[in-house]
């Protein structure tokens, strides 16, 4: 056994619930307070390292930052939790230094939000299927087309769309591209009426002939379908933080306010058995982190992590919510947000579904 926590990222943890208890619960509006109390601490750019305006903190450090923001609020979970993995680490990894000069300390330091703008209407668990064309023109590209269901739509100031400059090369024809608020050509449609997660705008990009010089490039032609695919592991692994921080409310809300040394046996035995799995979540979670920190393989314990965390979040927000019944089923009732919550990170960073084929092919691969 050589994974544990060390003191330091204890310490961290402790610091991180306190900030994140300083937090509110987001409404139905965009939760900018929130971001900005986070940017203050640096949290918005914790795992970047310090010379680019970041914490120089690990990566499992910043699992542990997301489990405890989305304890409080899901909904600056995922804006975080797409900021971080895939608004500013595509820089950080691809960005030319010009590029990193320009974009990487403010994103960091949480002066700018980032957002990923991948999925389209008939892509998305088959994202090489995407359909947004940048057309080369002289000095650059002219983009047009449509991604659905952008989290932090409207919202970020710097979005990395992915598009193809080759439609016949299929996936070697996606490149990755730096779009700014406020480019002409960018319209960003109204924010979806979800189930949960309301104070995450999430919205449909159009492209309309929105030119971008050269510069705007991230990577090389063709590269953008292996700069997605690179970032999913990380990313992965921090919606299975959020699904961390959504169950572990959800179990602590029902400890705390229901009377269950009254309830029957059947409940406390929900409720152990929950307490259980939530640990074993944790270690999944946690492991999956530590190896990436490290450098290590790290796809089919991201995937395991992320189906674990999320189909457990499902089933401790929906036991939960059948112990408080009719009280739980009320707006004011903390329990059914978690539960509206829960749903779409089984969703979204790759479906549960697709992780289990991510978790089959790796097992094949072994044997
Ligand atoms: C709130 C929210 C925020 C989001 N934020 C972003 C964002 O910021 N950026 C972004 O780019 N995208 C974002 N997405 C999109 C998200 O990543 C996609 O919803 C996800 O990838 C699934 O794609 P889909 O919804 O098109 O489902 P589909 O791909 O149409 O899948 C439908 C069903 O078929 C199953 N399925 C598909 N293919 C297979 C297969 N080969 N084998 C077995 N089952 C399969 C799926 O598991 C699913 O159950 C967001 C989505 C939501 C809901």
């Amino acid at each position: 056994m050589d994974f544990v926590l060390s003191q330091k990222q204890l310490r961290l943890r402790e610091q991180f619930r306190r900030l994140a208890e300083s937090l509110e619960p987001a409404g139905r509006e965009y939760p900018r307070a929130n971001l900005q109390r986070l940017a203050r601490e640096g949290c918005l750019g914790l795992p970047v390292p310090r010379e680019w305006g970041g914490r120089g903190e690990d990566f499992v450090s910043y699992i542990l930052l997301l489990e405890e923001v989305s304890r409080v609020c899901a909904s600056t979970g995922v804006i975080l939790a797409v900021h971080t993995s895939v608004g500013t680490f595509p820089l950080l990894y691809y960005g030319s230094p010009e590029q990193k000069e320009r974009y990487l300390s403010g994103l960091a330091r949480g002066e700018k939000i980032g957002a990923f703008a991948l999925t389209e209407a008939q892509a998305g668990s088959d994202a090489g299927a995407l359909r947004t064309t940048a057309t080369p023109v002289e000095g650059g590209y002219r983009l047009n087309g449509a991604k659905l269901f952008i989290t932090s739509g409207g919202e970020a100031d710097l979005y990395t769309v992915f598009a193809t400059v080759a439609p016949e090369m299929g996936k070697k024809g996606i490149t990755a591209f730096l779009v700014e608020k406020g480019t002409p050509g960018l319209f960003p449609g109204p924010p979806e009426k979800k189930m949960g997660l309301h104070g995450s705008a999430t919205t449909e990009l159009l492209f309309d002939d929105l030119y971008l010089p050269h510069s705007q490039r991230l990577g090389a032609e063709g590269e953008g379908f292996a700069i997605a695919m690179s970032l999913l592991d990380g990313g992965r692994i921090g919606i299975a933080a959020q699904a961390l921080g959504i169950a572990g409310a959800a179990v602590e809300a029902t400890l705390r306010c229901l009377d269950l040394s009254r309830a029957g046996q059947g409940a406390r035995f929900v409720m152990a058995d929950l307490a259980a799995r939530l640990e074993a979540a944790r270690l999944l979670v946690y492991r999956a982190a530590w190896r990436k920190e490290l450098g290590k393989p790290c796809s089919r314990e991201a995937a395991m992590a992320k189906t674990f965390a999320t189909d457990l979040a499902m089933e401790a927000t929906t036991s939960c919510l059948d112990l408080w019944g009719l009280e739980g089923t009320v707006e004011s009732c903390p329990v059914q947000r978690y539960f509206c919550d829960a749903k779409v990170t089984q969703i979204y960073e790759g479906t549960n579904q697709i992780q289990r084929l991510v978790i089959a092919r790796e097992l094949l691969r072994a044997h």
